[in-house]
């Protein structure tokens, strides 16, 4: 069958997927209203060698040490956290992760969303144009 003529079951489902995607966009929106300050940075753990002559990492296990990827000011540096402040920067970090993952997926379900709209439109249209044939204005046409 031709896109231009979609089934009712096809458009059915068009029009489910368009209402899902717009609750989609009312739940995402709630992560860009939200207050939480961002910051621009990941947490990463790595394998360290303290250097410290007698730590059990020279001969052992390195130390597994959390660091923070830190993106703001233009450019990335890696800084030790300090432990007061590992709470803090986890969640502000780990907010702006969901903020950018959520603007990903705003874009995503708005573009199917408008995909949704264009189509209805494209079926709705072609539907008004067959019943027009049928009236006494439309047989005017031809
Ligand atoms: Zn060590």
């Amino acid at each position: 069958m031709p896109p231009s003529t979609p089934s009712p079951e096809e458009l059915s489902r068009l029009r489910q997927r368009a209402r899902q995607r717009l609750e989609e966009l009312t739940v995402l929106l709630s992560v860009f209203l939200d207050r939480a300050p961002l910051l621009k940075g990941a947490f990463y753990t790595a394998q360290v060698r303290c250097g410290s002559t007698g730590c059990h990492c020279v001969a052992g296990e390195p130390h597994s040490l959390k660091f923070l990827a830190y993106r703001g000011r233009g450019r990335q540096r890696n800084l030790g956290p300090s432990v007061q402040d590992l709470s803090l920067l986890k969640t502000w970090t780990e907010t702006y992760r969901r903020y950018r993952k959520s603007r990903t997926q705003w874009k995503q379900a708005v573009g199917e969303l408008w995909g949704a709209i264009v189509a209805l439109e494209r079926h709705r249209l072609a539907e008004g144009e067959r019943l027009f044939g049928r009236t006494e204005t439309g047989r005017r046409l031809s």
